[in-house]
């Protein structure tokens, strides 16, 4: 069953590979064999396409061909992909709903299905490479800055790592940075405001950055080293060793260089700034910034999935992608196709190193179920 296409054989003759309850008994890794019926078909009432239900010997429940899929219980299917391509060009979620003539609502609750989604597929093939080892070379992380709300008193950072040939992104967090200093009276009585009522805002700027480099050491596997190029913060040098120990060189760079072409912090550079052009909520001086940094996390992973699965590698490279060129893939994959199937709970790795025959994980498929 391979990531990229797991049901080549399309949704007119599929076959359940598995139970899709997780309690099923099936699903077990002891337990027995995942045995299956037809169940008959039914109409779908949103796009009146034809869906086939089966039957599961083991368990004795039902389920249907959108149980596997990323438009299950749906309403509107036929918005995913405008949706999509507004998350990642710089359109805000109030403007989407004007467009689509939709509400608010769906589009927040197309966020949540979309981002989750992307980071099944993201996780997933992150095992696999480390299952494959076919991820290595030089690596680069950075952090940008935003804020939720306020921009004195809620800054935010937001730590990337990428692959620096490729630019692939392997991981972004979002976090709290501490207050900014030199405030005026008024925003002094807001923050002890804001004090009183969520606590002392502390900087999660080193747990995040921790959280890349154990990221990094995952995906690589145990005995792959790699090169890690950051700029100076001091920081970076002693979460590196403490998670990476000597298996990471680290290069650092003046991060006060002009950011040019020349500049070997380059490729960070411009994914910040791809990320900034293409996220309405990290527009500088506007009013789509994020209330809530868990939103802006969620919306980074949309455009992660669209930066290295679906968006040609550059204007001139159309027919590669980051993940492409990063040989973490075998093709690049459209939008259709990307939030068309659910990822398959696979275990991609049954000892260190080695591939797996595609056994099944129990708990690994998420979601309600009809
Ligand atoms: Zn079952």
């Amino acid at each position: 069953m391979e990531l990229e296409c797991p049901y080549p054989a399309g949704i007119q003759h599929f076959r359940p590979p598995y139970c899709p309850r997780v309690d099923c008994p099936s699903r077990a890794g002891d337990g027995p064999a995942f045995r299956f019926r037809s169940r008959g078909r039914y109409r779908r009432a949103c796009d009146r396409r034809i869906v086939r239900r089966f039957h599961c010997h083991v368990c004795c429940r039902s389920f249907s061909v959108q149980t596997f899929r990323v438009d299950y219980q749906l309403k509107r299917p036929e918005l995913t992909a405008a949706v999509f391509d507004a998350f990642v060009s710089k359109v805000t979620q109030r403007q989407t709903a004007r467009c689509q003539n939709c509400t608010r609502a769906t589009v927040r609750r197309r966020l949540i299905l979309l981002s989750r989604h992307a980071r099944e597929f993201h996780d997933a093939v992150l095992k696999r490479a480390r299952a494959r080892g076919s991820l290595r070379g030089r690596f680069q992380l950075d952090e940008l800055e935003t804020f939720e709300r306020d921009r004195r008193l809620c800054p935010v950072t937001m730590p990337v790592l990428i692959h620096e040939e490729s630019r692939f992104v392997l991981h972004v967090e979002a976090v709290a940075l501490a207050a900014r200093g030199g405030l005026s009276p008024r925003l002094l009585v807001r923050k002890k405001q804001l004090e009183a009522k969520v606590g002392v805002r502390r900087s999660g700027s080193r747990e995040a950055v921790k959280r890349c480099f154990e990221v990094l050491a995952a995906a690589l596997g145990p005995s792959t080293g790699a090169v890690l190029a950051t700029d100076q913060k001091p920081a970076y040098s002693a979460v590196l060793s403490a998670v990476m120990g000597g298996r990471c060189a680290h290069e650092r760079h003046p991060g006060r260089a002009a950011r040019t072409v020349s500049n070997p912090l380059w490729p960070i550079n411009h994914t910040l700034a791809m990320l900034r052009d293409g996220l309405s909520r990290l527009v500088r001086r506007s009013w789509g910034v994020s209330k809530e940094r868990d939103w802006l996390a969620r919306h980074a992973w949309i455009w992660i999935a669209y930066r290295n699965y679906i968006r040609a590698f550059t204007n001139r490279k159309k027919r590669t992608t980051s993940a492409l060129r990063a040989g973490l893939v075998s093709q690049p994959i459209s939008k259709n196709k990307f939030f068309e199937w659910r990822v398959p709970p696979l275990c991609w790795t049954t000892s260190e190193g080695s591939q797996s025959s595609g056994s099944l994980c129990a708990g690994d498929l998420r979601g309600p179920l009809p």
